[in-house]
């Protein structure tokens, strides 16, 4: 779950992470008296999105005057900010963060993911931030500092320092480093946080290190023990289909080709993506209905894919462990009949009653070609969707 850069400096400020004054608004109304409160006389207004590149989509805006500040608000409010993150629609601005424009000396990167190859928190720091950390990472991957935490240890001071040092920080703003990244690593911890980051954590004319921008992606698998974050969700900012999908145990994402699928279990929904490609197509979406399906799940996920207006056909593709095949044609018919589905369909069963499930298909009354071999499944639907 992916949370505002506004929320993530709450969280910050509750673990002893400086970040600048600011104030959230709703409505152009609130403008004035949040300069006031932040003070200074230079602000900036940030949209409040879940996407980064805020500031190279126009997200971003520095007002040197209340006046200022208010154009920025009338432009950004009600309307959608693209960025080099989101798809060409872009996502809806809501809220405006209205923070104090800060004397920039350096921007640096500092982020905590589970890298998976280590299997291990890993600490990723760099004297280049604010920009892509992507691009830095795969031109000039000797700028950017990795430092393993043992998982039965924890993070010291001493640890701190020492990545404190290579990015070249003064005595005064070690310390400050150290209570910064002690404080992402104890969040990391304690809300279950698969990445965490500040791009950029700047050090400023003033001698101080704050956070100037703060992402923050929880583990979907722990939320429920973490009622507070659960709260934090704002699905303005998620795919209609996609909080459908989740409403009905769904593991749906939406992707731009024009294959439908509809594939039992993650690991065999990537292959089936990948045969699709393989074979000159391109997937509308990753679906998985899990492992233990059942016919009604299966009818939701037609619904859902049926609403997607660029597929041109469909491949299920299950295999039947848990699930029994007969009962899955089943519930592949019920949910022709119920949608009205008119795309060409190709089911590929395998495992459990296979057989009976494929003989159920190629009875009926609708069209539904049957394979039983996932490479012919995945050649056919190619040519249908043609
Ligand atoms: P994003 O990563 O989504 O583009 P950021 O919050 O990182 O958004 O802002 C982009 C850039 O805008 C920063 O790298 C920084 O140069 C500038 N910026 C952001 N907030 C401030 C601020 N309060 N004062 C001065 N400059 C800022
Ligand atoms: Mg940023």
């Amino acid at each position: 779950m992916h949370i505002h850069e506004y929320q993530a400096k709450e969280i910050f400020g509750q673990y002893g992470i400086q970040t600048p004054r600011s104030v959230l608004i709703n409505n152009l109304s609130e403008a004035e008296s949040a300069c006031e409160s932040v003070a200074g006389n230079v602000w900036v207004v940030k949209a409040q999105v879940h996407a980064g590149g805020r500031g190279k989509g126009g997200g971003v805006i520095l007002a040197r005057s209340i006046d200022e500040v208010e154009n920025a608000c009338t432009n950004l409010l009600g309307s959608n900010l693209v960025t080099p993150q989101t798809d060409s629609k872009g996502l809806p601005i809501n809220k405006l963060l209205i923070e104090g424009g800060q004397n920039i000396e350096r921007e640096l990167y500092l982020g905590l993911l589970v890298d998976r190859q280590t299997q291990k928190i890993t600490i990723l720091a760099s004297t280049e931030g604010g920009m892509d950390i992507e691009k830095v990472a795969s031109d000039t991957p000797d700028k950017i500092i990795k430092f393993s935490v043992d998982p039965l240890g924890t993070l010291s001071v001493k640890d701190c320092e020492y990545i404190a040092n290579n990015l070249d920080l003064n005595d005064e703003l070690i310390n400050q480093f150290s209570t910064t990244l002690l404080g992402l690593y104890q969040i990391f911890i304690e809300k279950d946080v698969s990445l965490i980051e500040i791009n950029p954590l700047i050090t400023t004319k003033e001698n101080k290190l704050l956070a100037l921008d703060g992402k923050i992606d929880f583990d979907d698998n722990a939320l429920y023990r973490h009622e507070d974050i659960f709260d934090l969700r704002d699905t303005s900012q998620e795919e209609e289909k996609e909080i459908l999908a989740s409403e009905h145990q769904l593991n749906y994402i939406s992707l731009d080709g024009t294959i439908g699928c509809m594939v039992n279990g993650a690991g065999l929904a990537m292959a089936t993506m990948d045969l699709i490609g393989h074979h000159g197509g391109s997937p509308a979406n990753f679906l998985d209905v899990g492992g233990g399906t059942t016919a009604e799940r299966v009818a939701k996920a037609f619904e859902l894919i049926q609403t997607e207006s660029n597929v041109k056909g469909i491949l299920v593709n299950i295999f039947g462990g848990i699930v029994r095949c007969d009962l899955i044609a089943e519930g592949i018919l019920q949910a022709i009949e119920k949608v009205g589905l008119k795309l060409p369909i190709v089911v590929r069963l395998e495992g459990t009653n296979a057989k009976e499930g494929l003989d159920l298909l190629g009875k009926s009354e609708f069209s539904v070609h049957t394979e039983a071999d996932l490479t012919k499944a995945a050649i056919k639907i190619v040519e249908l969707s043609k």
